[in-house]
């Protein structure tokens, strides 16, 4: 993941108060976010004490990150001794792609998934946004309406709203589970012996947003509004009960990309997501043993933990670890991504990743789609990409479908840990 060199010279640290600058006394006040590229950022403590400042790191290179700020979070970021300067997207970004799933097209889709599949196919509404959308789960299993006793395995999608190749992979998940079963030996044989829980967007808001305006808004969080501030929004995955707020790895100002909201589960749809995740313990025992949280980009499989460098620590032991490290090196050589713990690339709290972990063990990853960097279009490819971006990690998923019934068959621990 090596960035292009520089193209244009290096602005310094006061590009921030410059652009402040630019706002009108009064003026409006949400805060912009924009694109930035820092220099200087070589390790992941260094990115950690970008990250730190509020900005999300959009894509790591050798030795310096792209990130999302608002401008006087920039300006904090040059202050810390980094080379700062704007960041012109090298792809022409030509506004909200209709080849992109909205939000309401999505719940067609479903609908039509569970009308043509009705024996393994369900809809459930798990709660609702901020703004009132229905949080969507769709469950594709043999005898759709039973609750059998069978490894389920969660797949969520969407959690940062500029993410929409993330939707487009519930999406093919949908398609490809559901007209693969009765055609397909292995796909049958997993919908058979698994229950799949697909969230296809558990940010409607946010997606929506972004794609509302004549340009990409850039957008990552909710639209949920935070007392005392006119800045919306929090980051979903910097606000699940788990280690929150620990350890620098999120904002606690309301205007950053990664602000983690007021309290751990203060987000409305985090709140519905983990209710339902903890609605899957029937007597005693959580049935989902594996899940994959997906995101974009930078084309990486990401396992736990992200709030510490550490990898055995407290919470994960060498075996756990040694479970992740292996199922996701396997679904890696599938797909193509590169597999490595999330604290490798900078510290997160409060993430999704820890929180199924550290508080429900359930095993699972974070995959970083396409593409591998911001020359590829970033957050924003073309839509021309989504059927082979997509169909790319059909194979990793079977992979981890597999192993539902025991990860810790990967590193050959099933006797202790599945008997
Ligand atoms: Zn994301």
């Amino acid at each position: 993941m090596a960035l292009s060199p520089l193209r244009r010279t290096l602005v310094p640290a006061a590009v921030g108060a410059l652009l402040l600058g630019t706002l009108a006394p009064g003026a409006a006040a949400e805060p912009a976010y924009d694109l930035y590229e820092v220099h200087g950022a070589l390790t992941a403590q260094d990115r950690t004490e970008i990250a730190a400042t509020g900005a999300a790191v959009d894509q790591v290179g050798d030795d310096s990150v792209l990130v999302t700020a608002t401008p006087d979070g920039a300006a904090e970021i040059g202050r810390l001794g980094y080379g700062v300067e704007e960041f012109d997207p090298p792809v022409p970004l030509a506004g909200p792609d209709p080849g992109y799933t909205t939000y309401d097209e999505l719940l067609g889709v479903v609908d039509q998934v569970v009308a043509e599949n009705p024996g393994i196919a369900t809809k459930s509404v798990i709660g609702r946004s901020h703004e009132g959308r229905d949080l969507v789960a769709v469950r594709i299993s043999d005898n759709a309406n039973a609750d059998e006793d069978e490894p389920e395995v969660l797949f969520v999608h969407a959690q940062h709203a500029r993410e929409h190749l993330t939707v487009e992979m519930a999406v093919h998940l949908m398609r490809m589970l559901t007209e693969g079963y009765g055609e397909d030996g292995r796909i049958t044989g997993l919908v058979d012996s698994r229950e799949i829980w697909i969230l296809p967007n558990v940010n409607p808001d946010g997606s929506e947003y972004d794609m509302a305006g004549t340009d990409w808004r850039n957008w990552r969080k909710n639209r949920q509004p935070n007392r005392g501030s006119s800045a919306l929004g929090t980051d979903l995955n910097r606000n699940w009960d788990y280690m929150w707020g620990c350890c620098g790895g999120s904002s606690g100002d309301p205007g950053g990309v990664t602000y983690r909201g007021s309290a751990p589960e203060s987000a409305t749809e985090v709140r519905a997501v983990a209710d339902f995740v903890r609605g899957r313990v029937v007597g005693g025992e959580q049935q989902i043993t594996t899940a994959v949280d997906f995101h974009t980009y930078s084309e990486l499989i990401l396992w736990p933990f992200g709030h510490t460098y550490g990898s055995v620590v407290d919470g994960m032991t060498a075996e756990e670890y040694r479970t992740h490290e292996a199922l996701g090196e396997y679904m890696a050589e599938a797909n193509g991504y590169t597999p490595q713990q999330s604290s490798d690339l900078y510290v997160t709290d409060g993430s999704i990743s820890d929180w199924l972990w550290g508080d429900q063990r359930i095993v699972n990853f974070a995959f970083e789609m396409y593409p591998g960097s911001a020359w590829e279009g970033g957050f924003y490819p073309p839509s021309s990409v989504v059927g082979r971006e997509t169909a790319r990690n059909e194979e990793a998923v079977l992979r981890l479908l597999d192993y539902a019934d025991c990860p810790y068959r990967i590193i050959g621990a099933e006797a202790a840990h599945c008997g």
